[in-house]
């Protein structure tokens, strides 16, 4: 989501003459768009930051702004840490940018944090897509779940839908433009539409409305809330030649007192009839999750319950974090049944192990099987240019073919699987 929105946020630039730069030491103006889902990716931020401010001694003309979740929870005390900032905004209000950034070249220090979100049309924007065959598409801003640990509904705020012809409009301009493949994106794309009240607006709809726009392209979905996935989604998925048999749906534990204490709204055994409804209808189809290890009060039994589901379940891949405490949220206040660093980190340690192996286990499962590949770019290695490719169910997957290019889509047969990715040859 973030990189989506640094897109965009160099696309509005680019209308006041803003040209990108992939040397930040020869840049007028520097943003940072942050992330505060972890502490760590905080900490990151600042710490950017402050070498930026150091160049600002010595340049006092450039101008540094800071963006996205860090700033939208941490408002004008930005300025205590990192005085030498002189834009800082929020997660909404991306598209009142034209205004600020006047202001900001005037030489006013502008702090602009609303919890209204500006509404446009972003079809009126460019955007500065990073990756000429993947295209991003945000279609749900925002988070009304309030897991306990999480800090997006406070930095992100509440839901709120784009309008689906808005959608579609973008889409058949990246499709014209040649983008191969669409990613929806959303903290929970399955509850798209439900803030917009008219009984026709959801995910499933959506995907049959992009499903019916002209070319050869695919279309994916993150993230899935799994609850929310309707037996209508899994019909549109069913019933549309172009949207990628993959799943991501984070479980986040595999044990149903602390998806309690999380404030998750299933069980284990509801996740688990979610994945096998999914297997059954698609037998190729990835499930992918994200877990975190050492919440407050986990005890060692609990943690091992979501390393057996991890098993039981032969999850493709998860995410996978050590639990960070979060300003505003109720875990961050459970104060007395946190953890120590230690055993989170031994935990989270024991889970990518274990991810590891099923990822393993996943990917021999394709050996022998011919899977739809786009490929992503080339690489060359050993004096051989090696086609780097991403199979319909999201599998990463390198071949050899000097007929084919970035952006074509061919069959591909596997011979051989790695923990991250598989190897293969193509169809002729
Ligand atoms: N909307 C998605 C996830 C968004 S955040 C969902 O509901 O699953 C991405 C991932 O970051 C989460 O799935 C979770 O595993 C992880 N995460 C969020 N808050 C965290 C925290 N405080 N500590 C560790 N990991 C966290
Ligand atoms: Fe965070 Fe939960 Fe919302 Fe995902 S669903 S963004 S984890 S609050």
């Amino acid at each position: 989501m973030n990189k989506s929105d640094s897109e965009r946020i160099a696309g509005i630039l680019s209308h006041f003459d803003y040209v990108e730069t992939d040397n930040e030491k020869e840049a007028d103006l520097l943003i940072i768009n942050t992330c505060s889902i972890r502490q760590l990716s905080a900490d990151k931020a600042y710490s950017h930051l402050g070498v930026w401010g150091k160049w600002k001694k010595t340049r006092p003309e450039l101008k540094i702004g800071i963006c996205g979740c860090v700033a939208q929870q941490d408002k004008n005390k930005i300025r205590q840490r990192a005085p030498y900032v002189d834009l800082i905004f929020g997660t909404h209000n991306i598209y009142e940018l034209p205004s600020l950034i006047k202001r900001v070249e005037n030489d006013e220090k502008v702090c602009a944090i609303t919890n209204k979100p500006v509404v446009c049309d972003q079809n009126d924007f460019e955007i500065k897509r990073k990756n000429s065959v993947n295209a991003w598409i945000p279609i749900i801003e925002g988070c009304n779940n309030f897991c306990t640990y999480c800090v997006v509904p406070f930095t992100r705020g509440r839901e709120r839908s784009r309008k689906l012809e808005e959608i579609v409009t973008e889409a058949k301009k990246i499709v014209s433009e040649g983008f191969k493949e669409i990613t929806l994106l959303g903290q929970n794309v399955d509850s798209y539409g439900k803030d917009l009240n008219d009984g026709k607006t959801t995910l499933a709809n959506l995907l049959r409305a992009l499903n019916k726009i002209e070319g050869e392209f695919r279309i994916r979905f993150v993230t899935s809330y799994p609850s929310d996935i309707t037996d209508d989604l899994i019909d549109a998925v069913e019933e549309c030649d172009k949207v990628c048999k993959y799943f991501h749906i984070p479980m986040q534990s595999g044990n149903s007192h602390i998806l309690e204490e999380m404030n998750r709204h299933y069980t284990k055994s509801q996740y688990y009839e979610i994945v096998s409804k999914i297997r059954n209808r698609f037998p190729d189809v990835a499930i992918t999750s994200d877990f975190i290890a050492g919440f407050p009060g986990e005890t060692e039994e609990e943690f091992q319950d979501t390393l057996n589901a991890i098993d039981e379940l032969e999850l493709d891949y998860s995410n996978t974090a050590a639990y960070s405490p979060r300003v505003f949220t109720k875990a961050g206040k459970m104060v007395d049944k946190f953890l120590s660093e230690e055993v989170k980190y031994e935990r989270l340690d024991r889970l990518n192990e274990k991810n590891r192996e099923v990822c393993l286990k996943s990917n021999e499962k394709f050996v022998g099987r011919t899977l739809n590949v786009l490929v992503e770019s080339k690489t060359e290695k050993d004096g051989k240019i090696i086609l780097n490719s991403r199979a319909d169910n999201n599998k990463i997957v390198h071949f050899e073919d000097e007929t084919k290019d970035v952006g074509d889509f061919l069959d591909v047969k596997i011979t051989r699987a790695q923990t991250w990715c598989l190897y293969g040859e193509p169809v002729k």
